[in-house]
């Protein structure tokens, strides 16, 4: 994500606040800074690569960080400024850890760019549009190819 210029985007001025979502505009790389520490920040910055999949939703910022594992990643910036969690050990245990750094580093790179987000796929919300007869050809198609997910219905449906 970061390394060489990004393709400008015609008649987006660059650091134009209105191209991303403002509720997520408001930290800075000092922030940053402050919330991992000195080897969090050096490490995170080594993690930049890793990042994936940058999505906002509402007032978070949430990323998939490829490390010894996958992690996911989620900031928020509120009235008390930014935070983060991430489900690594050093996450669970509150720490701003190298992969907060790492979403926060790339998320201030694409907004300093004038970068568009996409905004986190709201399931639920396009769900409770369909009708009924729409959801149960939607769930037949499904398990018409999921053995699993056909187990699971009837078990479901002979609990009842
Ligand atoms: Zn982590």
């Amino acid at each position: 994500m970061v390394g060489g210029d990004p393709p400008r985007q015609p008649g987006v001025p660059q650091r134009c606040g209105k191209v991303f979502d403002s509720h997520v505009a408001g930290f800075s790389t000092d922030d940053v800074l402050a919330l991992a520490g000195d080897k969090s920040f050096d490490r995170g910055v080594e993690y930049i690569q890793a990042v994936t999949d940058l999505e906002t939703e509402g007032d978070a910022v949430c990323a998939t960080v490829q490390g010894n594992d996958l992690y996911e990643v989620e900031l928020y910036v509120g009235p008390a400024g930014l935070s983060g969690s991430c489900d690594c050990p050093w996450g669970k245990e509150g720490n701003f850890c190298k992969h907060c750094v790492a979403v926060a580093l790339v998320y201030e790179y694409d907004r300093d760019n004038g970068r568009i987000l996409p905004r986190r796929f709201d399931l639920r919300s396009c769900l409770e549009l369909l009708d009924h007869g729409e959801l149960v050809g939607l769930l037949m198609e499904v398990a018409d190819i999921d053995r699993d997910l056909r187990r699971r219905l009837r078990e479901r449906i002979e609990q009842r």
